[in-house]
């Protein structure tokens, strides 16, 4: 088996033992592997191995290897993670299949708007910001509500829940807390009957955290791919 092969099946094992511990199908969680800063050749030999979800944050870089990859394009879902400028919306709708990082309206509308009629509606998470951190994007959690109501009525995006990206800490009573605050916001948009499915945190450092307090995407790169 390649690295990555072995990789992707180590990945896997940990979801597993983390559903199990925490008393959940394994199906439940799906894995979106985050190729950013690795080539298409990467993409494509974690293609081989059966991953068909994956992650990018750059914009340019994206759409290159999306380009590169077009034989696979019909098989291959392309998920937008990195901070989305409300310049680039145009290119990402017309590319990507979903969106985690909606944090405010505009960028909403503008996708919507510009979502090709040949495609199915973008599906989208909104980014909240649990850490308070100035420097982060992602919308506070008591506004979450109210973008999600608006995303849920435009025409061309399909609203399906909660991405965030917790300030990384060693200390998993800490990581918990942010965790389970995330979490509380997507329970509370499930509560006032917004359609969500998909609350998606974890990654490398904190999957099995983020399984145990209900996540069910993660976005992992480095444990897949090696360091960048
Ligand atoms: C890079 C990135 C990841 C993957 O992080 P790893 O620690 O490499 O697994 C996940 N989500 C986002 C938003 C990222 O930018």
């Amino acid at each position: 088996m390649s690295t990555i092969a072995n990789n992707l099946q180590s990945v896997r094992n940990r979801i597993q033992q983390a559903c199990s511990l925490a008393g959940r199908p394994p199906e439940s969680v799906t894995l979106l592997a985050v190729s950013k800063t690795f080539p298409a050749v990467t993409v494509r030999e974690a293609f081989d191995a059966g991953q068909r979800r994956f992650g990018e944050n750059y914009v340019q870089e994206a759409l290159v290897k999306i380009a590169e990859l077009a034989d696979l394009r019909s098989q291959i879902e392309w998920h937008m993670i990195g901070p989305l400028q409300s310049n680039k919306t145009r290119v990402v709708a017309e590319s990507f299949d979903w969106v985690h990082t909606v944090d405010r309206l505009k960028v909403a509308q503008r996708l919507s708007e510009q979502r090709p009629e040949g495609l199915p509606p973008l599906q989208v998470c909104i980014q909240v910001n649990t850490s308070g951190e100035a420097s982060k994007s992602g919308i506070a959690p008591e506004e979450a509500e109210s973008l999600a109501r608006a995303v849920a009525a435009l025409p061309r995006l399909t609203l399906r829940g909660v991405m965030a990206l917790p300030a990384p800490s060693e200390d998993p009573a800490v990581q918990h807390a942010e965790l389970a605050r995330v979490r509380s916001v997507f329970e509370h948009l499930k509560a006032q009957g917004l359609p969500v499915d998909t609350l998606s945190m974890g990654m490398s450092g904190d999957l099995a955290a983020a399984i145990g307090e209900g996540s069910t995407l993660v976005r992992v790169g480095t444990a897949l791919f090696g360091r960048r």
